[in-house]
């Protein structure tokens, strides 16, 4: 059974889409349709750097958070074009996707840049969701369980246990961001129990923990109102990090009930 302690999460990132009052616009009827209601998950909305602000003043009074796309792992300094997680905070930032594998494959992002866009972001108190995942080549040669298990060990290099209260992992397969295609949900289940039990295995030496079961761990990957009931329900998925879907509210707030259905069925277990 799903662990009803792990918080519920509906993530949306909007990519390099909506300008300014298209942002604004779907950010108002996102707030909208969840005013007022209960047992929500947490709900965050990922807007392009150029909306932040103005996403950020909409949601002020909702319950929906605010997360940016991306940041640079410095304080400050001379890095033209990129963005510091203190000028992120000072948006009203609360959440940060690192590693999503757009960012891997267009712009030459690693395993040891997560690493440290990831100590960077719990620095700072930047709460991290951290995108992990095979391409289709890799899952064809049988390779899916290595290179998941090798990106977690090392976003996860050199952090201790305590460091790790707020970390999010997110499970998206290459194959299935943006294609229509998902993940059959009982094998997105088994790769988002495999995180769970690499991350409880990067820190074996302390017994006590098995930080890796108090986690969420989220699915992404073409993920629609039509597939998100049989996601939800699975032992070791915690909700959703949402492209396509999220870029209209008609498709979005089907989401966030959904898991508001799951949140109930839980506590009345
Ligand atoms: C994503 O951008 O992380 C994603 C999962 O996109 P989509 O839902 O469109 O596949």
């Amino acid at each position: 059974m799903s662990n009803p302690k792990r918080s519920k999460i509906i993530a949306g990132n909007w990519k390099m889409h909506k300008n300014r009052s298209e942002a604004k616009a779907l950010a108002e009827a996102i707030g909208h349709g969840v005013k007022g209601e209960k047992d929500l998950p947490i709900v965050v909305l990922f807007p392009p750097f150029t909306s932040l602000a103005a996403v950020g003043d909409v949601l002020r009074d909702t319950p929906v958070d605010l997360g940016a796309q991306n940041m640079d792992h410095h304080d400050g300094g001379a890095y033209t074009g990129e963005v510091s997680p203190t000028m992120l905070i000072d948006l009203g930032v609360e959440y940060i996707l690192i590693g999503h594998s757009e960012r891997r494959q267009f712009f030459g992002e690693t395993n040891a840049s997560v690493n440290l866009k990831l100590k960077a972001a719990l620095k700072h108190a930047l709460k991290p969701i951290v995108c992990v995942g095979e391409s289709l080549d890799e899952r064809e040669n049988n390779l899916t369980d290595a290179v998941v298990r090798r990106q977690v060990g090392a976003a996860l290099a050199d952090l201790e246990v305590e460091e790790l209260k707020t970390l999010i992992v997110a499970y998206e397969p290459v194959w299935a961001i943006g294609t229509g295609k998902t993940c059959e949900a009982a094998e997105a289940n088994r790769v988002c129990a495999l995180i769970r039990a690499t991350i409880n295995d990067c820190f074996r030496s302390d017994e006590s923990t098995q930080i890796g079961d108090s986690i969420p761990i989220l699915y992404g990957g073409s993920v629609k109102p039509s597939t998100i009931d049989e996601q939800l329900q699975q032992s070791d998925l915690d909700g959703a990090l949402v492209g396509g879907a999220s870029l209209t509210a008609e498709d979005f707030l089907p989401l966030i009930k959904s898991a508001q259905k799951r949140i109930r069925s839980l506590i009345s277990v």
